[in-house]
């Protein structure tokens, strides 16, 4: 919850237009059920009218719509300054021991940018920091296979601080890190929020949004199945699904073409393999998915195997609805899916 203070502060920023707060808040107008930013040039509500969101997808899941004349959802790569700021000040010096203090340095109003870092990353500026000098210690470890270099090389006290900090973000003991798998998580923007993406340089593996219920355990299971570890940074593959969510969002791309890794079992395999049939713009139930794949008695488990989905919007089972032609459920919100099939609806 925001606090009056805050809420005055963003209401300040509104009558100003002022642009450095652009992306920072979005204002749900009570009166016209529209949403804007910052630098809307429409008339201005009164504060009591006022509901103020950090996300545009709060304003959004609040059933706010977007105003026609900002456009609170063209700017899907918009971050807020005082994040990226942060972001840069760690990959200036990557390999620092980032600490609260650092951090309180960094920015005028430690309060906010706190949150803000969190709502974006779902983890601490210390933990963010961490995380990517881990990425790092790990590349050493693989190019060096030796746990000794990349103590050496990321500044570690010991041994054994290592290896906990390392088990407990990656998941495995750097012991035999040169035998360990290794994916790739990038954070990619969208104007429905922040998506997590998780590939090797030849499959992508999961696509999820951020905020998607049961995230954590989809991830656990990753890495079991799997058994490797996941570090934050970029590989080709990456960069392509980031510029086709982009264009698809955009309303400029109707098909994917990406390699995909389905982990699952092969019943599982045929349901996803037949909702990547359903046409962009188009809707099926699982009476007709169980059609498609010729189980007709089968639409119940259709339904559980649509619900572990693991690559959303490239696997569309938002495009799966009841047979009744009502929404149905998703994992990251109904009104993601709504917004997900107006999309569609409108572009096709
Ligand atoms: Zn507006």
């Amino acid at each position: 919850m925001l606090t009056l203070n805050i809420k005055k502060k963003y209401y300040e920023a509104l009558l100003a237009k002022d642009s450095s707060f652009d992306g920072v808040f979005y204002v749900g107008v009570k009166t016209t059920g529209v949403f804007c930013r910052s630098i809307c040039p429409a008339r201005k509500p009164k504060f009591e009218n006022c509901e103020f969101f950090e996300t545009a997808e709060d304003a959004l899941l609040a059933s706010f719509r977007p105003c026609k004349k900002c456009q609170p959802l063209s700017h899907p790569d918009k971050v807020p300054e005082i994040v990226t700021e942060l972001v840069d000040a760690v990959e200036n010096e990557p390999e620092k021991r980032w600490r609260e203090k650092d951090f309180k340095q960094l920015s005028t109003n430690a309060a906010q940018a706190s949150r803000l870092f969190k709502k974006r990353f779902g983890m601490t500026f210390v933990q963010y920091a961490r995380a990517r000098r881990m990425g790092l210690a790990f590349n050493e470890l693989k190019a060096k296979k030796s746990v000794i270099f990349a103590q050496v090389d990321v500044g570690y006290d010991s041994g054994s601080g290592f290896r906990d900090a390392f088990s407990k973000i990656l998941g495995s003991p750097p012991v035999k890190a040169d035998k360990i798998d290794s994916f790739v998580a990038k954070l990619i923007d969208t104007p429905l929020g922040p998506m997590l993406a998780v590939a090797k340089e030849e499959a992508l593996y999961l696509l999820e949004f951020v905020n998607r219920r049961g995230l954590e355990r989809e991830i656990e299971r990753l890495r079991k199945k799997t058994k490797a570890a996941i570090l934050f940074g970029s590989n080709k593959l990456l960069d392509q699904v980031a510029a086709d969510l982009k264009k698809y969002f955009a309303g400029d791309l109707l098909e994917f073409d990406l390699p995909l890794k389905m982990l699952g079992t092969p019943f599982e395999k045929e349901v996803w393999g037949a909702l990547k049939k359903i046409p962009y713009g188009k809707t099926c139930s699982y009476v007709d998915i169980a059609k498609a794949i010729e189980k007709p008695k089968a639409s119940r488990a259709i339904g559980r195997a649509n619900g572990v989905n693991q690559i959303a919007i490239l696997i569309p089972c938002h495009r799966v609805i009841n047979a009744n032609g009502d929404l149905g459920g998703y994992g990251g919100g109904v009104a993601k899916k709504k917004w997900l099939l107006e999309h569609e609806r409108k572009h096709q």
